[in-house]
């Protein structure tokens, strides 16, 4: 009798301990089963290839329609280093990035300036490529030989983005920040070169650019950057 009770009790004691510990195994598998996924797809967003300075995003649109070579826009003149990104806005409310091309392919018979960026980002999100990467691009003096430089479209006076467009920025930045090994801190403004209030509206509200930062960060993991 004393052996059979202890045993029953012995048998509810090992049935105590097992059942907790078979969910928490079915709980750990489903966690890293999630989270793998998710790693895997948000890595798979941002993916890229670039190709004689040429980038190409997995998942937005980049179109290269490079200017026509000119000394006021596009000089061919190497772009041997990269250290920094350069966030510009277009100070044109309601333009789209090709009237953006345009003024800046005109410059070659105009000569009223020298200017031109290496991307424009159209309030649809597209973004257009105008300058090889391995070119230099007229838009952040004295930074022009050291940096890349993307303007973006806008349609609120404010100058704030468009959410296409501001989701076009991070993947584009993101990529850029894998292509050249930079970080989130190698990402400025035109102000930081120059003090200019462009762009505008992340100039206006220091916060949002904060934001920004803290988007393209994400996690880094082993040197990949996941969102
Ligand atoms: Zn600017």
């Amino acid at each position: 009798m004393k052996h059979a009770k202890r045993r029953r009790r012995s048998r509810r004691k090992s049935q105590k301990f097992t059942l907790p510990t078979i969910h928490l195994v079915i709980i750990c598998v489903l966690v890293i089963a999630v989270f793998s996924a998710y790693l895997y797809f948000s890595h798979f967003q941002f993916s890229y290839t670039l190709n004689n300075g040429a980038i190409s995003l997995k998942h937005f649109t980049v179109k290269q329609e490079y200017l026509t070579p000119n000394p006021y826009s596009r000089s061919q003149k190497a772009l041997k280093k990269v250290n920094a990104i350069v966030v510009h806005y277009t100070a044109n409310a309601n333009t789209s990035a090709e009237s953006n091309r345009s003024y800046f392919n005109g410059l070659a018979t105009s000569h009223t300036t020298r200017a031109s960026a290496h991307f424009i980002i159209d309030p649809d999100g597209t973004i257009l490529q105008i300058i090889p990467l391995n070119e230099v691009a007229y838009a952040n003096y004295p930074r022009n030989y050291d940096t890349i430089s993307i303007e973006c479209c806008y349609k609120d006076t404010n100058g704030k983005f468009t959410n296409a467009t501001y989701q076009s920025l991070i993947a584009l930045v993101k990529a850029l920040m894998s292509a050249y090994h930079l970080d989130s801190g190698d990402v400025i403004r035109h102000y930081d070169v120059t003090g200019k209030l462009c762009p505008l509206y992340y100039v206006r509200n220091p916060k949002e650019w904060t934001l920004f930062k803290q988007r393209l960060d994400g996690w880094n993991i082993f040197g990949v950057i996941y969102l």
